[in-house]
C-alpha cells in the first residue's frame, strides 16, 4: 500500500540511478529533508526533467512506499534561473545547498533551514550583498539554526555582561577583560560582536539587510574559519571546490 502526499520544499542535490531515473534529496516544510526517485526524470520528453534538478522549488506529490517516496507530479514556481547564469553565483550555491543537505534531517522540523537557504539564493541573484558576507551570514545562521553556536553575550568563564572585547576559541565565545588575563582571547571589534548578536537574533526574513566595512567582515570571515576548523571536522566538497576556484 502506498500513501500520496505534497510536499512543499527544494531540491537539494539529484544523482542518476539506472538509465533514465533519478534520485533526488528535498528539504521540505513538511518531512525534513527526503529522498525520493523520479522515475522517467531523464527522458527528454519527461515532465520532471527540470523539477529533478537541484534548486527547483515547488511543490512534489509523492507516493510514500514501504522505504522511500517516489515523486509522481511536480509544480515548480522557483527554478533561480538568474543565479544559475552566473558561474560564480552557481558556486555559492552548491555550497549553500550541501550544507544544508549535510544538517537536515528527515521527519524534523526543518523549515527555518529551508527558509534561510531560500531567501539566500534570492539575495544571491540580486546581486547587492557581497558574497564574502553572504557565506558568512549563512554560515553564522546554519549554527544558530543547529543550536550550536558561540556565545557572545555573556563572558563564557565567569558570566560577567559587561566589559566583553575579546573571543576565546577555546571557551566557543566570548570572554571579560578580567578573564581573558587568565585565559586568553582575541581582541574583536564592537562592530563584530554587534553583527553576531544581530544574526543570532533576528529572523530570517531581515537577516540580509546589512554591509560591514572591509575590516569587520575580515574579521568575522576569519573567526568562523578558524571555529568551523576547530569544531567541525566536515570537509564541504563544494566549499573546496569555491576555495579552489578564482575567487
Ligand atoms: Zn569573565
Amino acid at each position: 500500500m502506498s500513501e500520496r502526499l505534497a510536499v512543499e520544499g527544494m531540491v537539494l542535490s539529484a544523482m542518476p540511478i539506472g538509465e533514465y531515473d533519478k534520485r533526488i534529496t528535498i528539504l521540505t516544510k513538511e518531512r525534513g529533508l527526503i529522498s525520493a526517485f523520479v522515475r522517467g526524470a531523464r527522458r527528454p520528453n519527461s515532465p520532471n526533467l527540470a523539477a529533478a534538478n537541484p534548486l527547483a522549488y515547488g511543490v512534489f506529490e509523492l507516493y510514500e512506499g514501504r522505504s522511500s517516496y517516489t515523486v509522481s507530479k511536480t509544480d515548480i514556481s522557483e527554478y533561480f534561473r538568474d543565479l544559475t547564469m552566473d558561474l560564480e553565483l552557481v558556486y555559492y550555491g552548491f555550497y549553500f545547498l550541501e550544507v544544508a543537505e549535510y544538517y537536515a534531517q528527515e521527519n524534523m522540523d526543518e523549515r527555518q533551514r529551508l527558509k534561510l537557504l531560500y531567501l539566500t539564493l534570492k539575495v544571491m541573484e540580486k546581486k547587492v550583498l557581497p558574497l564574502t558576507l553572504v557565506k558568512f551570514i549563512y554560515e553564522f545562521k546554519t549554527l544558530v539554526i543547529n543550536g550550536e553556536y558561540p556565545n557572545v553575550y555573556s563572558c563564557q568563564v565567569c558570566g560577567e555582561k559587561e566589559n566583553l572585547h575579546a573571543f576565546s576559541m577555546k571557551h566557543r565565545g566570548l570572554v571579560c577583560d578580567k578573564c581573558r588575563e587568565k585565559e586568553g582571547g582575541d581582541t574583536l571589534q564592537s562592530s563584530s560582536i554587534y553583527t553576531m548578536q544581530y544574526i543570532i537574533s533576528t529572523p530570517i526574513e531581515k537577516l540580509y539587510s546589512f554591509k560591514l566595512s572591509d575590516e569587520v567582515q575580515e574579521e568575522l570571515v576569519q573567526l568562523m574559519r578558524i571555529y568551523r576548523k576547530r569544531y567541525f571536522t566536515h570537509v564541504f566538497k563544494s566549499e573546496e571546490f569555491l576555495e579552489k576556484s578564482m575567487w
